[in-house]
C-alpha cells in the first residue's frame, strides 16, 4: 500500500484530501490528514466579526468539525506535528511517527506579535488584533466601548494572510462609525509598511482614492519597531511615530515553526517551493500548498483552491512517472468588502495585475473588477455557503473549472489596462 500524507485540514489540505481520494484507488493508497486542530475556521469571517455586520455577531456558521469535510477513505489524525523529515520521508507527532510515499505540506502560517515589542504587553488594553477568530471576537468588544478617538490600523510587515484585508478593515470601520452615528469623532489612519495601499500600481491607485474620499488617511512605508501602549504611540526603524488611541493591528505572519525546526523554512517559516510546478524546492517527493508556500502570490484561500488543481495534476503524473507541468500561473482573487452593502473585486496572477473587467464573462459578468458593486458585496457573503459545501469537498470541480479556472483567464478583462500592466 502506497501513502500519501497531508499536513494540515485547512483550505488547502481539505480541498487536497478530496481531490486525491477521487483520483486515487482506496485498494492501492493509503491517504492520512494530520492536524493539530479538530475545527475548521472560515477566516474571512474575522474581518465581518469586530463590526457584528451581516449577521457576523459571533462564530455561529464560521466553524465546524473538521471531520465533516475529509472524505470517506481518508483517515484524519488530530496531532501535532513535531518534525519533519524528508530524506527519511517521515514525520514526526505527538502521536508517533507516519511514513509517506507522497507529502503535500499546507500548514498555513501564524501570526507573531511577540515579534514587535510592546505588542503583547499593550493587547487588550490599547492593542487589538482580528487575525484569529478569538481575538477578533475580543475586538468586537473593544470597539463597542470605543466612542471617539484615533483608530490606528498597523500592518507591521509584508507577506500577511489576504493581503486586501486591510483595506476591507478600513472600509467597514469607516462604515461602522457612519451606522454608531460617531464617524466625525474618529480619526481613521492606515499605516503600512508598503509604498501604497496595495503592492500593484493600478489598484493600490484605486483602492487608496476611495479611502481618501472616505476621509481615510493612509501611511505609507512605516516598517514597524516598537509599540508604546503605554503612550499610545507606535514607531518605526526609521525614527517615525503615529499616535493612537486604538490599534488595530496585523502582527508578523510567520510560516509554521515546525517548517523552520525541520531545516525546511526560509529563516521565516516559509517552504521555498518552485512557483510553477509547486514541488518544494530542494525536497523530493514534497509538494506545497497555501499559505505556508514561498511563492510571489497571495497568501488566500483562492490561491489554495486554484493551487489544488495544479498541485493534484502534478502528482498522479508523478505517481505515473511523468515529469511534473509547470503550470500555476499565481492565480489569486478576492472580494474587497467596502461598507454600504458593497464590495470591489480583483483577479490576477503573477504577471498580470488586477485590473478593471467582468468577471467570470466579458460584457455581462455579472461581478465587476476594481469597481464597488451590490452584486460584488452579495458574492462575498454568498462564498461562505460555497466554501463550507462546494469548494472544500471539491464538489463539481470540472465546471467550477469554468468559471473559476486555477490559470487566470483574460477573459473580461480591460485589454487597455492589460497592455499597460503585463509583466
Ligand atoms: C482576517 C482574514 C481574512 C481573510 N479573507 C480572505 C478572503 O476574503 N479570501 C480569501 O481567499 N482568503 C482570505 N483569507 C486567507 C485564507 O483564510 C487563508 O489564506 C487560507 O485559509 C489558507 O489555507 P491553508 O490551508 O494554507 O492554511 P490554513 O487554512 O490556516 O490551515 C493550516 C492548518 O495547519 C494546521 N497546523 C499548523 N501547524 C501545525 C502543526 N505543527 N501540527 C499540526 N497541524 C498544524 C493548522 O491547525 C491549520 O488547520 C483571510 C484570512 C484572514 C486571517
Amino acid at each position: 500500500m502506497k501513502k500519501l500524507l497531508i499536513l494540515g485540514s485547512g483550505t488547502a489540505g481539505t480541498i487536497m484530501a478530496n481531490k486525491m481520494r477521487r483520483s486515487l484507488k482506496v485498494s492501492d493508497w493509503d491517504i492520512t490528514v494530520l492536524d493539530k486542530k479538530d475545527k475548521h475556521y472560515y477566516q474571512p469571517s474575522q474581518i465581518f466579526i469586530p463590526f457584528q455586520l451581516y449577521g457576523y455577531d459571533d462564530d455561529k456558521g464560521c466553524v465546524h468539525d473538521s471531520q465533516d469535510f475529509i472524505p470517506k477513505n481518508v483517515q484524519l489524525v488530530i496531532t501535532e506535528i513535531t518534525k519533519i523529515d524528508p530524506d527519511k520521508h517521515q514525520v514526526e507527532t505527538r502521536n508517533g511517527t507516519y511514513d509517506y510515499d507522497w507529502l503535500v505540506v499546507t500548514l498555513g502560517c501564524r501570526i507573531a506579535p511577540e515579534e514587535i515589542p510592546g505588542m503583547v504587553e499593550g493587547y487588550g488594553k490599547n492593542v487589538h488584533y482580528f487575525y484569529t477568530m478569538k481575538s477578533a471576537l475580543e475586538m468586537q468588544k473593544a470597539l463597542k466601548d470605543f466612542d471617539g478617538g484615533k483608530l490606528v490600523l498597523n500592518v507591521a510587515e509584508y507577506p500577511i494572510k489576504c493581503p486586501v484585508a486591510p483595506i476591507e478593515f478600513a472600509c467597514l470601520a469607516h462604515y461602522y462609525f457612519e451606522l454608531r452615528g460617531i464617524r466625525d469623532k474618529v480619526e481613521l489612519e492606515v499605516v503600512t509598511s508598503m509604498d501604497g495601499i496595495f503592492s500593484k500600481p493600478v489598484s493600490s491607485k484605486i483602492l487608496g482614492d476611495m479611502l481618501i474620499d472616505r476621509g481615510i488617511k493612509i501611511v505609507p512605508s512605516f516598517n514597524l519597531s516598537e509599540v508604546d501602549s503605554e503612550k499610545g504611540i507606535i514607531r518605526s526603524y526609521e525614527g517615525k511615530e503615529v499616535k493612537y488611541d486604538f490599534l488595530a493591528a496585523i502582527p508578523p505572519n510567520l510560516g509554521p515553526q515546525v517548517i523552520e525546526d525541520s531545516g525546511l523554512g526560509d529563516g521565516s517559516g516559509y517552504v521555498p517551493t518552485n512557483p510553477n510546478t509547486l514541488k518544494a524546492d530542494h525536497h523530493d517527493n514534497i509538494y506545497v500548498m497555501g499559505d505556508c508556500s514561498n511563492v510571489k502570490t497571495s497568501k488566500a484561500g483562492s490561491v489554495a483552491h486554484f493551487e489544488a488543481g495544479i498541485v493534484a495534476e502534478n502528482l498522479l503524473r508523478e505517481i505515473h512517472g511523468m515529469e511534473p507541468h509547470p503550470d500555476f500561473d499565481g492565480h489569486s482573487n478576492c472580494f474587497i468588502e467596502t461598507g454600504y452593502h458593497k464590495a470591489h473585486l480583483i483577479d490576477f496572477s503573477y504577471l498580470q495585475e488586477p485590473v478593471p473587467g467582468k468577471l467570470p464573462f466579458s460584457f455581462i459578468g455579472p461581478f465587476s473588477l476594481l469597481k464597488e458593486t451590490r452584486l460584488n458585496h452579495w458574492g462575498k457573503l454568498f462564498f461562505r455557503w460555497y466554501y463550507w459545501n462546494i469548494l472544500l469537498k471539491d464538489r463539481y470541480s470540472k465546471p467550477m473549472e469554468y468559471f473559476l479556472p486555477s490559470r487566470m483567464s483574460s477573459r473580461g478583462k480591460r485589454k487597455s489596462y492589460m497592455a499597460k500592466s503585463s509583466a
